[in-house]
């Protein structure tokens, strides 16, 4: 694609204004600058900062230590390539220093370089402690804090890599982490003074390995977009994009870098993607979310406007803002930032999905990357005055050369207001304090006595490593909201975090039914976990008494002696865990409720003999449970553990991983399997229950998956490639299981197997026939439900997955499965709980068309020849949030027919 000619002109006096920006009369990397040049798939798409590359005496650039320059054709960079330049640059400049920021799963490092001057870098222990005073400014006069603030400095902290896939970013970032370390104009010997330049390896570094290794075995000889094949199965260990949506910070690797932040408190995060054409700085449309401080919403279009203006001044086309993703879930990674009052940066830019040069279609149609908003990306708007071309080609140099052209354009914007930076986070910060100290809600109460306490450490647990503050009541708290009893725990909205406290805990109020959010709607943590969290207006909460918590360890306890051991089932996660840890005992389940007394056994209960061991796994598991004499006279059955597998996709294995996460994390064992498994049959021989997580979009992608492009796709190990094969092993992900595989699957439910099926997945079961009489229908155009937290009622209270719930209805959250329908005489038998489907039951978030869900099934156990299908409309696993509902997948699992 020529240069527009409007741009050839810009161009130069664009170039003009940064070369004087730039001159340093250091010597050139000649050969840098051909390359460059030559990688370079069109003149409009570099610029003046990064067409060349300063040499420094002793200082290592990327290809010194690696043989090659970023962005260079067919070359990606594994982890340990990646940390050795930067341990090299940070040995070799005494303007550079690096940081563990922990392990991975699979051990590899996370790690941070951080840059500046020389005198920065050697106190930067001291700039450390300005940016903490500043985040948590309480005790501090104003005239103190503008003290700090003339003294400190914003560390501006890059990251990318989060999404394997998008490999540009941890390339770019070496040769970012140079330029800044070397470079002697008068631009980065600003940047140097005036701001803490932090990069990360990569955000995700065992995907980051994976998809690297990936790319060398099947994607290096891509020539076209037709040739593309599928990525790798995995990225990390898990949840493969979710990583991007782990609001609970579950993953370790996630965990660290939230650590990280809590330490650092960097003012501003600034994460890497790529998607978007050509360049896509965000600008946080709405929706917004209105608890976080208005200053945020000021700055993120003050930084993405200035970098698009610097751009097309640099006559650099199809640079644009404000139309892809919102500002209403805090539950994507970078959100750490602006959750914990700094600003969360973010672009999209154009990847190949791997270092190829080929021609794009970037005008894909309506809707392709501007999922949620419709339209082409290649269209004239305001927010898009010089749209993408609607093909080119692309290179991973171009996409270096946009991705470092935006970053230093940024660094330049606080290198000149870095002041301006910091009162910035210091309001913020200040206003959060204030803000809970002086409007309603005053804070949360989670009182202490429930019947499940495991489910309130969870959530208080989550909100400590978020580094908010919680304590526990010394004495009974009486409130105009109500009295809780000594040993609540108490959150209080007047900190520095007690406006992420709010956002996490309060019930979300939709702003705009004609808007569309880029994920969820709602994660009200209280209504997720089925604990009571209860929103406090008096403000006499903010003197309540309390202790710190640290994190709440829940004590489980049993309660008076004899031959028995009663464990009362009161929906505790934990239950499981007990049964699989008691794996070799022989004992009973209550299959009715038991009353004696003040001995109060609901169904579900476990009857196990007393042991010294029993007792120890009950209160290290924080359950309750009640010594007796003799077994209750009532129903009773088997506690026997069913062999388990659990079916994945090759193509789909996100929300699988978050089931595996789960039970990993409850000690629930299971065999994962593939369509390899699926086809060899006798699947009855080996288990007695498959759960079927929800993945894809519809069964026909459940059954036929990833589509065959001829050649084979091996997924296993091999010593050039050592992170295959790791979760599951394939010569060839493609072709699915097939219609060979569904015949195993129903022969494995006649044979008198138990199917659970969850979400999406549940249109499997009625789409081939496995479930003859079941139908599944989709919602129809207008309605709407990004994952709403609604009332599910429960039809069949004795019904074994029930077990540990006592309410008629419950929160779930909406998990877009299919609209079922039983034949009518079977409703009574089948149709275990149903989703109410009144304006009323959209506990928190948004659902428009909720009439469409009205008494439709939400769990439905279908008898099938020996066996029986569950299938749950509902994903009661939903992305390690909502644990109230995921007893009764624990349910359906242990006790079947
Ligand atoms: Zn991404």
């Amino acid at each position: 694609m020529k240069a527009h000619r409007f741009f050839a002109c810009a161009a130069l006096s664009g170039a003009m204004a940064a070369a004087a920006l730039a001159q340093s009369g250091q010597s050139q990397d000649e050969e840098f600058a051909k390359d460059v040049k030559e990688w370079t798939t069109s003149p409009e798409f570099i610029s003046p900062l990064v067409d060349h590359l300063p040499k420094a005496s002793g200082i290592p650039s990327p290809k010194d230590v690696l043989g090659y320059y970023p962005g260079m054709p067919k070359k990606l960079t594994h982890v340990a390539d990646l940390n050795r330049y930067y341990r090299a640059l940070a040995a070799a400049s005494k303007r550079v220093k690096i940081f563990s920021a922990g392990a991975t799963d699979e051990g590899r490092e996370c790690l941070v370089t951080a840059i500046a001057d020389e005198d920065t870098i050697r106190n930067l222990d001291t700039y450390k402690g300005y940016l903490a005073r500043l985040a948590d400014p309480r005790g501090l006069s104003a005239a103190e804090a503008h003290r700090i603030i003339e003294q400190a400095k914003p560390i501006y902290m890059f990251t990318g890599g989060l999404h394997s896939a998008e490999t540009g970013p941890p390339e770019m970032l070496m040769e970012l982490a140079y330029r800044v370390a070397v470079d002697e104009s008068p631009l980065y010997q600003g940047i140097r003074k005036n701001v803490i330049v932090m990069v990360v390896n990569a955000l995700e570094p065992d995907g980051r390995d994976r998809y690297v290794d990936w790319y060398y075995r099947h994607k290096i000889g891509e020539e076209t977009e037709a040739d593309r094949v599928a990525g790798p199965p995995y990225w990390g260990k898990y949840i493969y994009h979710d990583n991007n949506r782990d609001i609970n910070y579950s993953q370790v690797t996630m965990r660290n870098w939230l650590k990280f932040y809590l330490e650092w408190h960097p003012p501003i995060m600034h994460d890497l993607h790529e998607s978007e054409p050509f360049m896509y700085t965000f600008s946080g449309q709405a929706p917004q979310n209105p608890t976080l401080d208005p200053i945020l919403y000021g700055e993120l279009p003050w930084f993405s406007n200035f970098e698009m203006t610097k751009m097309m001044s640099f006559g650099m086309p199809g640079v644009w803002t404000h139309a892809f993703v919102d500002m209403w879930s805090p539950g994507y990674l970078g959100f750490m930032s602006s959750n914990h009052n700094g600003m969360l940066r973010m672009y999209e830019t154009f990847g190949n999905g791997g270092a190829n040069t080929m021609k794009r279609t970037v005008d894909a149609g309506a809707g392709g990357g501007e999922a949620f908003g419709g339209g082409s990306m290649t269209t004239r708007e305001w927010y898009r005055p010089v749209p993408p071309y609607k093909t080119v080609v692309w290179s991973q140099r171009d996409n270096t050369n946009y991705m470092e052209t935006g970053v230093l354009s940024a660094l330049e914007l606080t290198s000149n207001f870095a002041k301006t930076v910091l009162e910035n986070f210091y309001d913020k910060s200040r206003n959060s304090v204030e803000s809970g100290a002086k409007d309603a809600p005053f804070g949360y109460v989670l009182p202490a006595g429930q019947k499940d306490m495991t489910r309130v450490a969870f959530i208080v647990d989550i909100l400590r490593l978020q580094g908010i503050e919680v304590g526990r009541a010394r004495a009974e708290v009486k409130l105009h909201d109500g009295t809780f009893p000594a040993g609540s725990l108490i959150v209080k909205r007047n900190q520095p975090y007690g406006r992420l406290a709010k956002i996490l805990l309060e019930k979300q109020v939709y702003p705009d039914p004609n808007l569309r959010t880029y994920d969820d709607a709602a994660w009200t943590m209280g209504l997720m976990s089925h604990a009571d969290v209860k929103e406090i207006g008096d403000k006499a909460l903010l003197d309540v008494a309390t202790d710190p918590v640290d994190t709440m360890h829940v004590a489980g306890e049993v309660k008076g002696s004899g031959a028995w051991t009663a464990v009362i089932h009161d929906g505790s996660n934990f239950i499981p865990t007990l049964r699989y840890r008691l794996k070799d005992l022989t004992y009973d389940t209550l299959s009715e409720p038991y009353q004696s007394g003040d001995i109060n056994l609901p169904a579900g209960s476990l009857v196990i003999p007393s042991s010294a061991r029993v007792k120890s796994e009950i209160e290290k598991l924080g359950l309750e449970a009640v010594a007796l004499n003799e077994v209750p006279n009532v129903a009773k059955r088997p506690s026997k553990l069913p062999r388990l597998a659990m079916y994945t996709t090759w193509g789909n294995t996100q929300d699988v991983g978050w089931v595996r996460y789960a039970f990993d994390q409850f000690e629930i064992p299971y065999d994962l399997i593939y369509k390899e498994r699926v086809r060899q049959g006798n699947l009855r021989d080996s288990y007695d229950v498959i759960v079927i997580p929800n993945q894809g979009r519809t069964s026909k992608g459940l059954v036929f998956d990833i589509e065959s492009k001829g050649k084979p796709l091996a997924y296993n190990k091999t010593p050039e490639f050592p992170t295959m094969g790791m979760y599951g092993e394939s010569d060839d992900i493609t072709g699915g299981m097939g219609l060979e595989g569904v015949v195993e699957l129903d022969k494995f439910v006649k044979a008198g197997g138990t199917l659970i099926t969850l979400g999406t997945a549940s249109f499997f079961p009625a789409d081939f026939g496995i479930t003859q009489t079941v139908e599944a229908s989709r919602t129809s155009g207008q309605f709407y439900a990004p994952g709403p937290i609604v009332e599910m009622e429960i039809q069949q209270p004795a019904n074994p997955i029930f077990y540990g719930y006592s309410d008629h209805a419950v929160p779930v959250r909406y998990a877009n499965g299919p609209l079922l329908r039983v034949p009518q005489e079977d409703r009574t038998k089948w149709v275990l709980a149903q989703f109410s489907g009144t304006e009323k039951s959209v506990l928190s978030g948004f659902m428009k068309g909720v009439a469409e869900t009205r008494n439709r099934p939400a769990i439905v156990d279908v008898p099938v020849g020996q066996g029986q299908v569950i299938l749950f409309a509902t994903n009661p696993c939903y992305r390690w949030q909502n644990l109230g509902e995921l007893n009764m997948l624990a349910n359906a699992i242990l006790y079947q027919k």
